[in-house]
């Protein structure tokens, strides 16, 4: 089902009658919600989703700064869009998001690719109808990066999904953590309303939504910057979407371990639709390399965080973000990363090597790892996350869960796809169609990055 406002904040004057669009969309879950409002936006204005590069009039790329990773796809796709480009007149291509809205990759972006039409950067995005009109008349590319955020509310929204829903409760983040982009391309934090959040969930409960996830770059921090009389934190925000009527799981991300409160952690052991699921960035076990990070916390703290949700949230899945080759980090460093995992027993980590991201603290520091020291120690630190994964994975034989199927296996029209509360991924054989369904499933197999098991 696609869901779109029918309140429209701006005269859509149909620049798209008739015409089709395709998004592509790059990093994290932000993106992909900034992408449905794209979405949106397009089809008010008269845009249909078209069924592939070839059939479409107009090609968005929704990208990532996060890593320089990401940043190269982006410039390998341009390459590969150019020749479309050439062959079809008409066809407009936008890049978007945060990679956009860094000024120098904007620049370079529009020296390489002078084909392009916009280049619009998070804070515009709630303008990019007129600017994409903008962009028919003037002179390509259209840049824009405006300074300040600006507000995003009401802005209607086609969501990919009839089941799972994400739900932005706060924007931006104010850590600045040495290493990261993101709060120079996101900006500040910008807490959405309590009540506009709370209302937006029932409505998402009673239109069927099955899963909401809450996002923000640093969900714990929400509300401390509500005007006063409307102050609240996070704990009651789940608190209030606990207590609504419909039975959609509460899932969130991404959780700052200095902004996790005994509160909120208590709150997680209570709800009853809040899933046991929570995903706690660590990026570094010694506290030399926390430091440098502006972490704002210790390995003792982070640990001492994991031991509160194992035991106050029974049953929990942790996963985690873990960092190899920040500048300066030495093999005795490396090992306390590798100790962390040991002790903190992950249900997964998504691991990374440290890219030097321009415009950050980190990027300036010296003692810059070579790639071949952070690849080694990547391997290393992967290998062991595996044995832990796979080991706490075949402790689940046997048991049943809840899932929420996703949907079917492209390669076996028969097999079928879901997540538990705690967020593992379970395979299992079924006849009839069940996405977008609840069911049950015994684990009858175990693996390293998912589980295999039969309807009961
Ligand atoms: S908390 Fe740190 S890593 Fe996360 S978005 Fe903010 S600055 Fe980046």
């Amino acid at each position: 089902m696609e869901q779109a406002c029918a309140d429209l904040p701006f005269r859509a004057d149909l620049i798209g009658a008739g015409k089709s669009y395709l998004t592509i969309t790059f990093g994290c879950q932000a993106n992909e919600f900034d992408t449905e409002v794209f979405a949106g936006m397009l089809e008010s204005a008269g845009y249909r989703r078209a069924a592939g590069p070839g059939d479409a009039d107009l090609i968005l790329l929704n990208t990532c700064s996060v890593r320089q990773k990401p940043e190269d796809k982006v410039a390998g796709m341009l390459g590969r869009l150019r020749k479309l480009k050439e062959e079809r007149e008409g066809l407009t291509i936008v890049v978007a998001g945060c990679m956009a809205q860094r000024p120098s990759a904007a620049a370079d972006l529009a020296r390489r690719f002078p084909f392009l039409d916009l280049i619009v950067g998070t804070h515009a995005l709630p303008r990019f109808p007129q600017l994409l009109e903008q962009a028919g008349r003037s002179r390509r590319p259209l840049i824009d990066i405006a300074a300040e955020n600006e507000g995003r509310e009401g802005l209607p929204v086609v969501r990919s999904s009839s089941f799972k829903a994400w739900l932005p409760v706060i924007h931006g983040c104010n850590n600045f953590c040495s290493y990261c982009i993101v709060p120079h391309v996101r900006g500040r934090e910008r807490s959405r309303p309590f009540a506009e959040i709370v209302e937006e969930a029932r409505s998402l409960e009673e239109s069927g939504y099955l899963e909401i996830t809450l996002l923000g770059q640093n969900v714990n921090s929400y509300g401390h910057d509500l005007a006063e009389g409307e102050r609240a934190d996070f704990a009651a925000l789940l608190e209030a979407l606990d207590r609504l009527e419909g039975k959609a799981r509460i899932r969130f991300m991404t959780s700052h371990p200095k902004d996790l409160s005994p509160r909120l952690i208590e709150m997680m052991g209570r709800g009853k639709k809040i899933c046991e699921h929570l995903h706690l960035p660590a990026q570094a076990g010694s506290n030399r390399i926390l430091e440098g990070m502006n972490r704002s916390y210790t390995r003792e703290r982070y640990l001492g965080l994991v031991g509160a949700l194992k035991k106050e949230v029974p049953g929990i899945a942790l996963t985690t973000d873990l960092m190899v080759g920040f500048p300066g980090e030495t093999e005795a460093d490396f090992q306390e990363t590798l100790a962390l995992l040991d002790e903190a027993e992950f249900d997964h980590a998504y691991t990374f090597i440290y890219s030097p991201r321009p415009g950050t603290r980190a990027a300036e520091m010296e003692e810059q790892l070579s790639f071949a020291e952070k690849n080694e120690r990547l391997q290393r630190l992967a290998s062991r996350q595996n044995e832990i994964s796979l080991r706490l994975n075949r402790a689940l034989l046997g048991q049943t869960f809840e899932l929420l199927v996703e949907g079917r296996s492209k390669n076996n029209p028969e097999m079928f796809s879901g997540r538990t509360r705690t967020n593992k991924l379970v395979h299992f054989a079924a006849a009839e169609e069940l996405s977008g369904k609840l069911v049950a499933v015994e684990i009858t197999e175990a693996f390293t990055w998912y589980l295999a098991g039969e309807r009961v």
